[in-house]
């Protein structure tokens, strides 16, 4: 005998490097209920104390390409011309048995091919305030080398230019209201989803992650863009 599936909600979340998205993930599914992360496959090498099976599944280069072969990728990239990455049908199985939705911290490329193949997950991109804010705090974490953060920059102004492709534009200026505004676009989403009259409180919650919507965005984002552009650019042509 067959129940009827829960069909899970898809979120996507992308950032360039250094956005602070894996602190706004990670207070994400510490404060939503039935939200499942998907852990990527990767072909990078462990950083810092990451463990295998908790950020990432760490796999070599032909474990992956087997993977690929099996059919086993929902969708697949290979980011910063180097790595490949990955994300598991399996995990959006797992979501849809338990009756849960899935959070996927994927890349453009990524997310445009989950697009294709979900059209209805709710993406959402993480941008820092601007270019300074960013340099500041890939230095700061001191993780990467003088190039490496130079490369990241430039990486980072290109990644920007994929904004139009998401539904939300979440600027992670200060943690606190990051946290509080991407908490209310996934419960906003399954409250518009759900179809029912709202509460005084949950049309709070909608309200607030109306705000972060694309439409909604527009002269913030100019700034930041204005901001990434090279010196002398003057945005014409
Ligand atoms: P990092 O190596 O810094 O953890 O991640 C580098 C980039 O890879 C980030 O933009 C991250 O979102 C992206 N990424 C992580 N997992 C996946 C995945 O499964 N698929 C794709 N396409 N990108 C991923």
């Amino acid at each position: 005998m067959s129940y009827p599936a829960h069909k899970p909600i898809v979120y996507i979340i992308s950032a360039p490097s250094g956005s602070g998205k894996s602190t706004l993930v990670n207070e994400l599914l510490k404060s939503v209920r039935d939200l499942d992360f998907s852990i990527s496959y990767t072909t990078r090498a462990p950083r810092g104390n990451e463990t295998d099976g908790k950020q990432y599944y760490f796999v070599s280069r032909s474990e992956f390409e087997k993977m690929i072969r099996d059919g086993e990728f929902l969708e697949h990239a290979e980011v910063f011309e180097k790595d490949y990455y990955g994300t598991a049908r399996r995990f959006l199985r797992e979501a849809e048995q338990k009756g849960h939705d899935l959070l996927l911290d994927i890349d453009v490329q990524g997310a445009a091919q989950i697009q294709r193949k979900c059209p209805d997950a709710t993406s959402i991109f993480v941008l820092p305030p601007d270019r300074k804010t960013l340099e500041e705090r890939l230095r700061k974490r001191g993780e990467d080398r003088e190039e490496v953060i130079e490369h990241r920059l430039i990486a980072a102004r290109r990644e920007i230019q994929n904004y139009e492709r998401y539904n939300y534009i979440l600027v992670n200026d200060q943690l606190e209201d990051s946290i509080k505004a991407l908490r209310a676009i996934v419960r906003g989403e399954r409250l518009v989803r759900a179809g029912r009259p709202l509460s005084a409180e949950e049309a709070k919650t909608v309200a607030l992650a109306d705000r972060c919507r694309l439409v909604n965005m527009r002269d913030r984002l100019k700034s930041i863009l204005d901001s990434f552009k090279p010196p002398g650019d003057s945005g014409k042509g």
